[in-house]
């Protein structure tokens, strides 16, 4: 690369080159991840302006962010001001059990891991105020 075809960012002190990229890629893409965070705010905010009561069985919604992106949920069921809902899109891959033995739903890593960590990766605290617990009995089933 000659001198004249090396650009250097004064931003961020990489080295491009101008042959292939007019200004900083890297400077670019944080520009376009701040537009889609900017864009998938507004669109929560839209979101949490309509209460639960108003989702029907189906309903598309938004909630919570993954690498940028507004989650989107189906509404399975409603009851009074509650929905329950699941993930339109897979967002995430982990195995039962970090170990290679039988264990309940109730021992296992990847109930821990939803309950106690995804949770605040994916959702801010004012998203996770509007998450309710409950509990689900479930038998002993690794036998
Ligand atoms: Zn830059």
């Amino acid at each position: 690369m000659g001198s004249e075809e090396k650009g250097k960012c004064p931003k961020c002190r990489i080295e491009y080159d101008r042959r292939i990229y007019s200004s900083c890629p890297l400077c670019e893409m944080r520009r376009k991840l701040l537009d889609k965070t900017k864009e998938s705010m507004q669109q929560l905010q839209r979101n949490q302006d309509r209460t639960v009561s108003y989702l029907r069985k189906g309903d598309e919604i938004e909630l919570g962010e993954l690498n940028g992106n507004a989650i989107a949920w189906i509404v399975l069921d409603t009851m009074r001001d509650k929905a329950l809902l699941l993930a339109k899109y897979g967002l995430s891959y982990m195995s039962y059990n970090n170990r290679m033995w039988s264990v309940s739903w109730e021992k296992s890593s990847l109930r821990k891991y939803l309950n106690d960590e995804i949770i605040y990766y994916f959702f801010s605290e004012k998203e996770q105020s509007r998450i309710i617990e409950i509990s689900v009995e479930n038998k002993e089933n690794f036998r």
